[in-house]
């Protein structure tokens, strides 16, 4: 019998653990020819979400409770679950039910006709606010865009992958982890499903705008260099500027034609200008070398502190 793992990222959801829960058991109702392996990650939540996870792993046997030691954040979450699992294929969901575990039929369905990924794209957004959509519309836009990956579109992390793939995540060690930048990468054959996300179920985002931020940076940076080429390219430009300002100046000055006082004006907006383009690309460089910072240290992605459940494997 082949074996379809879930694994399910969980910080602070202990009102959505259980009704994520019923539902996979209801989607999942027609899939009654592959065996069910269920992983929840709690990712060091702060409310009661490890305990909702020791109730079910309890009475259900093909549940697996990971603990983190502490939050980690939901891409090194997902990777504690992913590379728990034992399934032929595994599918990443939310644990705020915005996923919807309906869709997981059509996912299995086209893993079968021969996919190694099935990623969800959304339709629709229902229940977040304008600004959030819009600053996600520009990201995957931006990503998109910036990388040399084919990462697609309106695209989560809310998908279905082989287990080559799975094996093949495995084999990348990076510390700052962009999975869905990451699966596109592995190539094999990959396809797309529709759905809608829903609002969160209960619970709020635990996605600031600041964290969002970051997550864009880091996703940036670990998928294109595109940033650091765009210093070589903003520098040639100005530089030509330059070059040209200062063969007329010299050619004012040779001629004696120059204005002696005014040229304050155009001092000001130069130093100015090219400070803040300076300043700009040193951060760049910054976030790339924190980016190497972080590799080198070579620090393991998640700590596992327990493991609720009697499906484990040690
Ligand atoms: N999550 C996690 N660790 C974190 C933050 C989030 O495991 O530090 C999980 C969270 O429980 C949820 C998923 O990642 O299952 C997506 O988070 P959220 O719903 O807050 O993000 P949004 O859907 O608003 O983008
Ligand atoms: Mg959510």
């Amino acid at each position: 019998m082949k074996i379809l793992s879930i694994v399910i990222p969980c910080y602070n959801e202990e009102k959505n653990v259980k009704p994520l829960y019923d539902e996979i058991n209801l989607a999942t109702k027609r899939l009654d020819t592959y065996k069910l392996e269920i992983i929840f990650v709690n990712d060091g939540s702060r409310d009661n979400t490890a305990g909702e996870i020791k109730k079910l792993a309890d009475t259900d046997h093909r549940i697996v409770g990971l603990i983190l030691s502490r939050n980690f954040g939901h891409q090194p979450a997902s990777t504690a679950g992913i590379d728990y699992t034992t399934g032929d294929a595994v599918i990443l969901i939310d644990a705020d039910l915005q996923d919807p575990p309906s869709a997981i039929v059509n996912m299995v369905k086209k893993w079968e006709t021969g996919f190694d990924v099935v990623y969800g794209v959304r339709n629709s957004r229902k229940g977040e606010s304008f600004l959030k959509k819009l600053t996600a519309k520009i990201f995957y836009r931006l990503i998109h865009f910036a990388s040399n990956t084919n990462i697609p579109v309106d695209t989560g992390d809310f998908r279905l992958i082989s287990r080559r793939v799975v094996e093949a995540l495995k084999q990348m060690p990076e510390r700052s982890r962009f999975i869905r930048g990451m699966v596109s990468w592995t190539g094999f054959n990959q396809t797309s499903i529709y759905y809608d996300r829903n609002p969160r179920y209960a619970g709020e985002t635990n996605y600031t705008y600041r964290k969002m931020f970051r997550f864009a940076i880091d996703a940036i940076t670990s998928f294109s260099s595109a940033p650091l080429v765009m210093a070589t390219w903003v520098g040639i430009f100005i530089s030509f500027f330059s070059f040209m300002f200062i063969a007329k100046l010299l050619f004012q000055k040779l001629t004696n034609t120059a204005y002696v006082v005014s040229g304050w004006t155009s001092m000001i907006v130069v130093t100015l200008f090219l400070g803040g383009v300076q300043l700009f690309f040193l951060g760049v460089i910054g976030e790339y070398l924190a980016r190497m910072f972080t590799e080198v240290k070579q620090r393991p992605i998640y700590l596992i502190q327990d493991i609720y459940g009697q499906n484990k494997q040690s």
